[in-house]
């Protein structure tokens, strides 16, 4: 019999709390530690980012240590503990010493190939220093999509990684780390990867094509979405790829922290509360308003939303659905989030025709997104794709209710309320199909019919409260997989 899987690396760009954009760093920093509950012995590699607090890590002098890359960068490596699983942070002071992720104010950072692509050649040096020797290698997106690729040819001297069964998972598709072709070279990958039926893509290459091509298993977050991908509306190009891949495809959903998103004790509320104890729910309603500066409300519903501000969450419909609500009805609305100045813009646009009645929090607060998920009576997303979402599996535990688009991780995990069927009794959101202004207004407005109805809607609530999305059964269904291999 096979032996069962104990050591497992992952190696990611985001980990929160260290470094989190979304969703991706919510998951790194839960499955691992959720795993190694599990009794695994759990590696995480992340970029030595200026912003992470090196306070709690240990610097180690391994020697001159170098990635091999068109230039000889030195890598710099710390030590720290995190939920039970190693931490390795890998740096460079000219690559990852600057405030920012990925982008700044003028937009991505131009050398983002040279940094991800020393980042992975770094992770195979910190193998052989240290001799770390994982049977799994978990990469995720494409920014860490090289690895599996430079593994897969052995064109690095041997490594302790060479043996390891790599899986690459996918948290959104339409980020593929797209590069100029010309710039082939910085990856440092082989020169059987430059050509089509390598990493070049309509002539570029994408990172994220070399870890579709080469990871022995490719995981998606949903099972939806693992279904949505392989079609040509979904698979930004790589439906192909996926769809010849897909006995190595599999939908896994996302859990939740519970530790950290549950409001029996989440210190960022002023108050706790649960399914058993709603009224507390109110004090974390007033503080919202106050945050943002809306007058404070007697029966009115508030309406959230924490996200991106993107194409993919589905602005488009939002803002005319939106705009007829807020001209009928006295609701308020509470938006926080950052993104493209498009939609900012046409954010801030709409906030300017309903005063008192919308505000857009243009920033990234992890205390206004906790408050939003708490003081909220419905959380908005329409999105246009969600690979799962992790927003409404707050939302949902929160008693805040999700009106949404059914696509991805939204359709496996909402119930659409339909008040002339079965699933009245079974209901924990709105759901809409088509993706259109007047079907979410559609869903809009029957959700704030049923709103009136407290009996109704919190019942829906304590359903939604007692959902259980918590991160030990998506553990599992990894492990199994990582068994499989
Ligand atoms: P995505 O991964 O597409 O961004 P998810 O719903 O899966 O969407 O995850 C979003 C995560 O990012 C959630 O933890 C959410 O609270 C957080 N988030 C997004 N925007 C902001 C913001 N402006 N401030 C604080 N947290 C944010």
């Amino acid at each position: 019999m096979a032996r069962a899987i104990s050591k497992v690396m992952f190696v990611a760009s985001e980990v929160s709390p260290l470094a989190k954009t979304g969703g991706l760093g919510d998951v790194l920093g839960s499955l691992p530690p959720a795993l190694a509950r599990l009794g695994l012995n759990v590696t995480l590699v992340l970029p030595a980012y200026q912003q992470i607090n090196k306070q709690n890590f240990t610097r180690l002098d391994l020697g001159p240590l170098y990635a091999w890359s068109a230039l000889d960068w030195e890598i710099e490596v710390w030590q720290g503990i995190l939920g039970g699983c190693t931490v390795y942070l890998l740096g460079n002071p000219i690559l990852f010493d600057r405030p920012g992720l990925y982008s700044d104010h003028n937009g991505d950072f131009g050398d983002n190939l040279a940094r991800f692509s020393f980042f992975c050649r770094a992770v195979i040096a910190l193998s052989k220093a240290l001799e770390l020797n994982p049977q799994i290698l978990h990469v995720h997106d494409w920014q860490t999509a090289l690895l599996p690729a430079i593994l897969s040819t052995g064109a690095t001297a041997p490594s302790p990684l060479d043996n390891a069964a790599t899986v690459l998972t996918i948290h959104n598709l339409a980020y593929q780390g797209i590069f100029p072709y010309k710039d082939f070279f910085l990856t440092g990958l082989h020169q059987e990867f430059n050509n089509i039926n390598g990493i070049e893509y309509w002539g570029n290459i994408s990172l994220l094509k070399a870890g579709l091509l080469t990871s022995h298993a490719i995981t998606t977050v949903s099972p939806s979405y693992a279904q949505e991908i392989k079609t040509s509306q979904f698979g930004y190009g790589m439906e192909g790829i996926l769809a010849d891949r897909q006995d190595d495809l599999y939908g896994i959903l996302n859990g939740v922290d519970y530790a950290v998103w549950s409001p029996e004790h989440d210190p960022w509320l002023p108050a706790a509360f649960s399914a058993d104890n709603l009224q507390p729910k109110k004090t974390s309603s007033q503080r919202l308003l106050k945050i943002a500066g809306l007058p404070p409300v007697d029966k009115q519903p508030i309406l959230g939303m924490v996200g991106r501000l993107t194409y993919q969450k589905g602005l488009d419909i939002l803002v005319p659905a939106l705009d007829t609500v807020l001209s009928e009805q006295d609701i308020r609305v509470i938006i926080l989030g950052t993104g493209e100045p498009h939609y900012e813009h046409m954010m801030q646009a709409m906030t300017g025709r309903h005063p008192n009645k919308i505000c857009l929090l243009n920033e990234f607060s992890e205390e206004v997104a906790h408050l939003i998920q708490a003081g909220s009576d419905m959380l908005l997303m329409p999105s246009i794709y969600e690979p799962c979402g992790l927003s409404q599996l707050y939302a949902l535990r929160y008693g805040t209710i999700p009106i949404v688009r059914n696509t991805g991780g939204l359709h496996d995990t909402v119930h659409n309320y339909s008040p002339d069927t079965r699933s009245s009794r079974q209901g924990t959101g709105f759901a809409f199909d088509d993706y259109s202004p007047e079907n979410f207004l559609n869903a809009l407005r029957q959700a704030l019919k049923v709103y009136k109805n407290g009996k109704i809607w919190q019942a829906m609530m304590r359903r939604a409260m007692k959902q259980d999305f918590s991160w030990q059964k998506s553990a599992y269904g990894y492990l199994a997989l990582y068994n499989s291999l």
